[in-house]
C-alpha cells in the first residue's frame, strides 16, 4: 500500500484509476480509507499474489490477454526469447517465424493477408485508414457504447478533448442505422466489437459509473447474429468494409474468434492482447483487395502504416509459440463445450445466489462475465471491496467486468463461487444494500445528479 501510495504521485495512469475505480462522490473517501494495492510480485495457475502475500483468484484476466492461463503465456515468452535470441531486437528485416505467423493467422481468420502492429488501438487505426483509402470514403461507423481503442477518431466524446469529425455513432441493432448505411454514400467502414453483445448501446460497465442497478443482464445471441447478418448484407450491398474488431473476443470465443461463432464473415478483422503470447501486440487480417497499400497507377497515392517495433522478433516468436499450441490437444481441448461449461457457471451462481436472498446476478458471453444488481442501491460499488476482501481480484472497473481463463477447473471455480456468495452474504450484513424505502433507480440517478452539480457550483463558488 505504501509503494502504491508513493506511485500514485508519479505514475498518471494510476492516479486515473485510483479516482475513478468507484462513483466520484465517494472516491476521496475512498482511497483514504480503502485503498487498493497496484503492485503484485506473481502469478501461478489462476492465482495471483500480492507484495504483502496476499493470493488472489484472478478474475481480471489482463484485460481478456489472459486466456489460457499465466504460466501457458510465460511459457510463451520464454521458449519465444530463445528462439528469437539469435537475431535479438533487430528491427525492419523478418525473423523467419513472421512468415509462419502470417500463414496461421491467413488460416484461422480466413483472410488473404496480415499486417502486424504493437497495439489493438493501431490495428483499429491501420483497419479504418485501409477502408478509408480503398473506398475513396471519409467516415467510420462505430456503434454507442463499443469501445475500438483510444485513438481519438474511435473515441468521440468523453475521455476526447476534441470532437471526432469524420465518425458516425449509430444505434446498435437497429433498423435506422441500417438505413443510414443504405443511404449515406461518405460511409468507408463499419466496426463492430461482439462484445457489445452484452450491452448494446452502453459502454462497459464499471463500478464508477454503475451507481444504480437499472442494468440488465441478459444476452440475446440469436438476435445479435441476426443483427450482424443484416450489418454484412448491407455492407456488401453498399461497398462499406465490415471490420470485426476481434482485439478482446479474438481466440476467446472460438479459435476462429467471432466470425466462427457467429458464423459471418468480415471484410477485415483486427487481433490483439492473447494473439502475443503475452507480450504486446495488434494485427490486421484482411481480404486483399483491401490490405493493399498503393495503386498500380498512382504510384503516389498510398496508404502509409509503418511502426518502429512492428514484427518485433521476440513478440513474433511469442506470437509463435501462442499459435503453434493453439492447435495441441490440450489447448484445443479448452475449446470443447465452452459455452455449455461457463453458462453451467453461470447459471449455478445465479441460483445460490437468488437462493440466498442476494441481489447479485451474473450474465455471461461465455468467459467473459458482467455483475448486476437486482435491487435499487446506491452502493452497489462496494460490493468490488468485498469480493477483494474475499480474494477475488477485479480490474479497475471492479464488478462491471470480470474475466476468466479458460484453465479455471471446476474446483477453481467452485471456490469462486463460494468467496464470491460469502462476499455477498459480507455485504448484505454490512447493510450496504439497505435502500430508504420507495427507492428506485430513477430516483438514485438524479440524487446523483444533483450531487454532480452542488459538487461543481461548490468548487466555483470556493474558486471566486
Ligand atoms: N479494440 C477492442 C475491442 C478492445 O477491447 C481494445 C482493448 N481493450 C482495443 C481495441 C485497444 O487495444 P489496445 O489496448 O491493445 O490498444
Amino acid at each position: 500500500m505504501q509503494l502504491t501510495a508513493e506511485a500514485t504521485e508519479l505514475i498518471s495512469d494510476l492516479r486515473f484509476t485510483q479516482t475513478y475505480r468507484v462513483p466520484f462522490q465517494f472516491s476521496r473517501h475512498v482511497r483514504r480509507h480503502l485503498p487498493v494495492g497496484a503492485f503484485l510480485q506473481s502469478s501461478s495457475g489462476v492465482t495471483t499474489t500480492d507484495l504483502d502475500g496476499n493470493s488472489f483468484y484472478d478474475l481480471t484476466g489482463s484485460y481478456g490477454v489472459n486466456l489460457f492461463g499465466y504460466d501457458f503465456y510465460k511459457d510463451c515468452i520464454d521458449r519465444g526469447i530463445e528462439r528469437a535470441h539469435a537475431l535479438g531486437p533487430v528491427l525492419g528485416s523478418y525473423h523467419p517465424l513472421v512468415a509462419d505467423n502470417a500463414a496461421r493467422l491467413v488460416r484461422l481468420s480466413g483472410m488473404d493477408e496480415v499486417s502486424f502492429h504493437m497495439s489493438g488501438t493501431e490495428a483499429v487505426m491501420q483497419a479504418v485508414r485501409l477502408a478509408r483509402y480503398h473506398t475513396r470514403r471519409s467516415h467510420l461507423v462505430r456503434f454507442c457504447g463499443a469501445y475500438h481503442g483510444w485513438w481519438g477518431d474511435v473515441q468521440p466524446g468523453v475521455g476526447n478533448p476534441v470532437p471526432a469529425h469524420e465518425t458516425y455513432t449509430l444505434r446498435d441493432m437497429s433498423e435506422a442505422s441500417l438505413r443510414v448505411l443504405r443511404n449515406r454514400h461518405d460511409i468507408a467502414c463499419v466496426l463492430v466489437n461482439p462484445v457489445q453483445m452484452m450491452h448494446p448501446n452502453s459502454a462497459a460497465p464499471a463500478d464508477s459509473t454503475l451507481v444504480d442497478s437499472a442494468r440488465p443482464a441478459h444476452l440475446d445471441r440469436a438476435a445479435y447474429a441476426d443483427w450482424l447478418k443484416q450489418l454484412r448484407a448491407v455492407c456488401t450491398e453498399r461497398g462499406i468494409a465490415l471490420i470485426f474488431d476481434e482485439v478482446f473476443v479474438g481466440f476467446r470465443l472460438a479459435p476462429g474468434g467471432a466470425q466462427e461463432y457467429f458464423g459471418i464473415r468480415a471484410d477485415l478483422v483486427t487481433y490483439g492482447k492473447t494473439l502475443g503470447g503475452g507480450l504486446p501486440i495488434g494485427a490486421v487480417c484482411g481480404r486483399k483487395h483491401l490490405m493493399k497499400r498503393f495503386r498500380e497507377d498512382r504510384p503516389a497515392d498510398i496508404c502509409f502504416a509503418r511502426g518502429t517495433f512492428n514484427s518485433h522478433p521476440y513478440v513474433m516468436a511469442a506470437m509463435n509459440e501462442f499459435l503453434r499450441r493453439l492447435e495441441e490437444p490440450g489447448i484445443c481441448g479448452l475449446y470443447r463445450d465452452l459455452d455449455d461449461i461457463w453458462d453451467r457457471r453461470a447459471a449455478s451462481l445465479n441460483c445460490r445466489l437468488r437462493d440466498a436472498g442476494l441481489p447479485v446476478q451474473v450474465a455471461n458471453l461465455s468467459s467473459i462475465w458482467v455483475i448486476s444488481y437486482t435491487r435499487a442501491s446506491a452502493y452497489n460499488w462496494m460490493f468490488q471491496y468485498y469480493l477483494r476482501a474475499e480474494g477475488l481480484a477485479l480490474s479497475w472497473v471492479g464488478t462491471g467486468r470480470l474475466i476468466f481463463s479458460l484453465n479455471y477447473t471446476e474446483a477453481d471455480y467452485q471456490a469462486v463461487a463460494d468467496r464470491f456468495v460469502a462476499a455477498a452474504q459480507a455485504m448484505l450484513r454490512g447493510g450496504w444494500w439497505w435502500e430508504r424505502p420507495l427507492a428506485s433507480n430513477r430516483k438514485i440517478r438524479r440524487r446523483i445528479l444533483r450531487e454532480m452539480i452542488a459538487h461543481r457550483l461548490s468548487l466555483h463558488r470556493a474558486a471566486r
